[in-house]
């Protein structure tokens, strides 16, 4: 073997992870419309379209793959918080509309947070509702927030079972590290927390069996910070330019040094990027089945075809 098809023997897959994960969604998709209840996903944009295209792009595209209808709604920049919090609350009441993305950034006469609240918690296919990340500390995690599910799902993907599995987060982020921390302690790791305070970063990834970043900084993890045969699970995603001012893509961990000592490393891009847009699919699942089991309809629950390993292991 050479040593490049041994580089890539390591790297967890986010396009086939995804494609996967995407299957088992088609099938209740077809489900769902067979009972009168077609998943509808409605993408909100405030302001600057260009910004969040290439997301919208992607999840348009998945959507459409496996049979979601997909809505763009598009608002002007200088909409009031007041009128895009009503505009939410119109789609919660619309019992077409399943699921309700927030693309971000928004204007900063928006609080995102406030917004994310307004959105009602069955449509809430983010997990991103204060409700849905103060259910991950009860275990119970239906609709948790995508890019921590999917990161989570790809370490499993590893085999490596997560019960006493010494694991370090770094960054603590509400919508990433936070929730990360949180999932894989209830599967039974033992997790350290890193942040920009942290005194060595380099010692405690060191000692982990498996690392995750989420930090936004390129180059932050380098591979004499891995312990060998560890997993590294890198989630950031940074624009960086050449000497020549060629633009790339490139994660948190540098994957050169990375991949050389790692036993297992998601690539950027291409790794957790599309499994979390597969996660946030398996939520807009998710979040129909649950409407349509809580409006009344009868129901075998059981059934259904997505796989529990997304859920954690509690279906
Ligand atoms: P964020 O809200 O800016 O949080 C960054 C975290 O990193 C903070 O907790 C910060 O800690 C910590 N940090 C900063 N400098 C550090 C250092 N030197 N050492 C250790 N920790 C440090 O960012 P985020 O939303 O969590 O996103 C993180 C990255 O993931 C970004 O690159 C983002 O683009 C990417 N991302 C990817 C996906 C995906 O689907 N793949 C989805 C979401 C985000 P302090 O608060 O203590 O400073």
């Amino acid at each position: 073997m050479t040593a490049d098809e041994n580089l890539k023997h390591k790297d967890l897959d986010g396009k086939r992870i995804a494609a996967d994960m995407n299957a088992a969604s088609n099938d209740d998709v077809e489900r769902l419309k067979e009972g009168g209840w077609a998943p509808r996903l409605i993408s909100v944009v405030i302001g600057d379209v260009d910004a969040v295209e290439i997301y919208v792009r992607n999840q348009k595209r998945a959507a459409e793959k496996i049979g979601i209808a997909f809505d763009e709604r598009d608002f002007p920049a200088d909409i009031t918080e007041p009128e895009m919090i009503a505009a939410i609350q119109a789609m919660n009441a619309d019992p077409r509309v399943t699921g309700i993305i927030i693309q971000r950034p928004v204007p900063e006469q928006i609080n995102v947070k406030r917004l994310q609240s307004a959105i009602h918690p069955l449509k809430d296919v983010e997990g991103l509702h204060p409700a849905s990340i103060g259910n991950i500390v009860y275990n119970e995690i239906e609709l948790g927030p995508c890019t921590a599910m999917a990161s989570v799902h790809m370490l499993r993907k590893t085999g490596l079972s997560l019960s006493g599995l010494e694991v370090v987060v770094v960054g603590h982020s509400e919508i990433v590290g936070k929730p990360i921390a949180f999932l894989l302690m209830a599967e039974g790791a033992t997790v350290t927390v890193c942040h920009h305070m942290t005194r060595n970063l380099a010692v405690h990834c060191r000692q982990a069996d498996a690392v995750f970043v989420a930090v936004g900084k390129p180059g932050l993890v380098t591979g004499n910070m891995i312990k060998p045969g560890a997993a590294v699970i890198d989630i950031g995603i940074n624009r960086i330019e050449d000497a020549a001012g060629n633009g790339r893509t490139v994660g948190d961990c540098d994957y050169e040094s990375c991949s050389d000592v790692a036993g297992w490393i998601t690539p950027v891009p291409g790794g957790v990027g599309p499994v979390t847009v597969a996660m946030l699919m398996h939520n807009t699942v998710t979040a129909a089945k649950r409407q349509m089991e809580f409006y009344g309809n009868t129901f075998a629950a059981d059934a259904w075809t997505t796989s529990p390993d997304q859920n954690g292991g509690r279906g």
